[in-house]
């Protein structure tokens, strides 16, 4: 799912959860989260080619696919560790936004781009190397 696609969709929601738990917290930690785990993308640019961070070549990096898929934010394994987080912390705000951000993310991830489950599990892109041949099966080659 592209950039602004989040940022709407991650809006809406908050605004639900804020409607919902009149919180500002919670709903601005879910239109953070929402957004900001796609930041994992330059992540990936920077470990791969490292510093300075060249727009550009970042934009072509991605337009030729030829990253490594770490996509460290992108990863079905956060939620648990995050639902601790927020059992341990006795319900933080911040982190039961977080939360609810990166899974909805992940979830319209998914859903959008219709790639397998396991594509959204930072563990089992590891097994695969990260390369994006071994990960996705369709035309499209990357996680948004
Ligand atoms: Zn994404």
């Amino acid at each position: 799912m592209k950039f602004h696609q989040h940022a709407v969709i991650s809006l809406a929601l908050s605004g639900l959860l804020y409607a919902a738990f009149k919180s500002w917290t919670l709903a601005a930690a879910n239109l953070i989260a929402g957004v900001c785990i796609d930041l994992d993308y330059a992540v990936d640019y920077v470990m791969q080619h490292g510093f300075p961070f060249r727009l550009k070549e970042f934009i072509h990096a991605y337009h030729e696919d030829t990253l490594l898929k770490v996509r460290l934010f992108h990863g079905w394994e956060w939620l648990p560790v995050l639902g601790l987080m927020v059992w341990l912390t006795d319900g933080n705000l911040w982190i039961t936004g977080t939360l609810l951000g990166v899974g909805q993310h992940l979830v319209f991830d998914k859903i959008n781009f219709g790639e397998h489950f396991l594509c959204y599990s930072l563990l089992w892109r590891w097994e695969k190397g990260f390369k994006s041949e071994a990960i996705f099966k369709r035309t499209r080659r990357g996680i948004k």
